[in-house]
């Protein structure tokens, strides 16, 4: 009876996220549709249709919101791109833009949903909420919880990603004597390759039983829910498609340095938040590059980084900031395009994303970026001082 139970809410807590981000993929699209002109069938056209909901936010006696843009007070002035370098770094960003809009499919993380053990999820994030609150509430009246619900949800996942679900992939083992193998270059993918779109193949071989194994690149999140294994790109790439299935506002951060990971935004702290799968790292933007020598080991990775840029389904933005705190220790020369023509090329990625949102989501939008400039700002400031 219990496991009926626990279906049951399963299924209903199914049901909620899937339209949640239905509700939210119709606010988005809502101002397009109104701005389409409506087209009637000879028949209906004599029928008088009341006025729609959009159609009434749209209308021209209503003016927008202010547009925080006009607000902004950035010394620089975005330039377009001048130079060949700094067009291949436009095309770079262009391109690496669209990877987290290959989430955004409503049926597939519906599907994808299907494989997370959601009670389990469930369970752990409620229990870790209501210690936080309790935390909170035992520090005195007005204290606010680390995390809210939400945040513990992704957490969960993040354990449950980390230690149950996905593998590590350097060398396959030989899937015949569970040895180590030695790369052997790539191959050329089979016809079952190819129909699940992968990238690339490497061909491993095993010197002890001479067994071949192939190690197959995917690049879309849904085929990895099967094969379930991979190194960073394959784990960021699906682990950011699940924060996104369980209802979350995801980033996919590019980071030059060879390096990708997610942010996840917390309504609770009203910021993005660092979250890494391969390192289980929640909220340790400075995880790469400052390094601490601890009695048992050393904690960090000790990098110098050149740029961290967070795509979105609403755009893209420049973060490094959030994870270089001391720009001359752990900085480096940004030699992808001058400045300018660095916010110049996000602007455009912005406008683009943004260009079919209602002036009530683009005005969350700005005052979300304005915040962030702050929070980016803040921490320069805080290791000047
Ligand atoms: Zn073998």
């Amino acid at each position: 009876e219990s496991d009926q139970l626990a279906r049951d809410l399963t299924g209903k807590f199914r049901s909620i996220l899937s339209i949640k981000r239905m509700d939210q993929l119709a606010a988005r699209g809502a101002a397009s549709r109104a701005r389409t002109p409506p087209t009637l069938s000879a028949s209906s056209r004599s029928i008088q249709s009341p006025p729609s909901y959009s159609s009434f936010r749209n209308a021209p006696s209503i003016p927008p919101p202010p547009s925080y843009s006009s607000l902004r007070n950035i010394p620089l002035v975005p330039q377009p791109p001048q130079d060949a370098r700094s067009f291949r770094f436009r095309d770079l960003l262009h391109s690496l833009s669209n990877i987290p809009l290959r989430w955004e499919d409503s049926v597939l993380l519906d599907k994808a949903l299907e494989v997370v053990p959601l009670e389990h999820i469930y369970d752990e994030a409620e229990q870790e909420s209501q210690i936080l609150q309790m935390e909170a509430e035992s520090l005195g009246p007005g204290k606010r919880a680390a995390w809210d619900y939400q945040d513990c949800v992704i957490r969960a996942l993040l354990r449950w990603f980390k230690r149950s679900f996905f593998t590590w992939v350097n060398n396959p083992h030989c899937t015949s004597c569970g040895g180590p193998t030695i790369g052997r270059g790539m191959a050329e993918p089979t016809a079952n390759e190819r129909a699940l779109a992968a990238t690339e193949v490497e061909l491993y071989q095993c010197p002890a039983c001479h067994n071949y194994e192939r190690y197959a690149r995917y690049s879309n999140a849904f085929t990895l829910l099967r094969t379930r294994r991979g190194r960073v790109g394959e784990w960021t790439n699906c682990f950011g498609m699940l924060c996104r299935a369980l209802g979350s506002r995801v980033r996919w951060v590019w980071n030059s340095e060879d390096h990708v990971w997610t942010e996840v935004y917390s309504l609770h702290q009203k910021r993005w938040i660092h979250v890494d799968a391969c390192e289980e790292a929640w909220d340790k933007p400075r995880l790469y590059t400052e390094g601490k020598l601890t009695t048992h080991k050393f904690i960090g990775w000790g990098r110098k980084l050149r740029y961290c840029i967070a795509f979105s389904v609403d755009g893209a933005t420049d973060v490094t900031r959030r994870y270089v705190g001391n720009p001359i220790r752990h900085g480096l020369e940004r030699t992808g395009a001058p400045e300018s023509c660095l916010l110049h090329i996000l602007d455009e990625i912005n406008a683009m994303r943004r260009g079919k949102d209602t002036p009530e989501y683009r005005f969350k939008i700005e005052g979300e970026d304005l915040r962030e400039q702050r929070e980016l700002r803040h921490y320069v400031i805080s290791t000047l001082v």
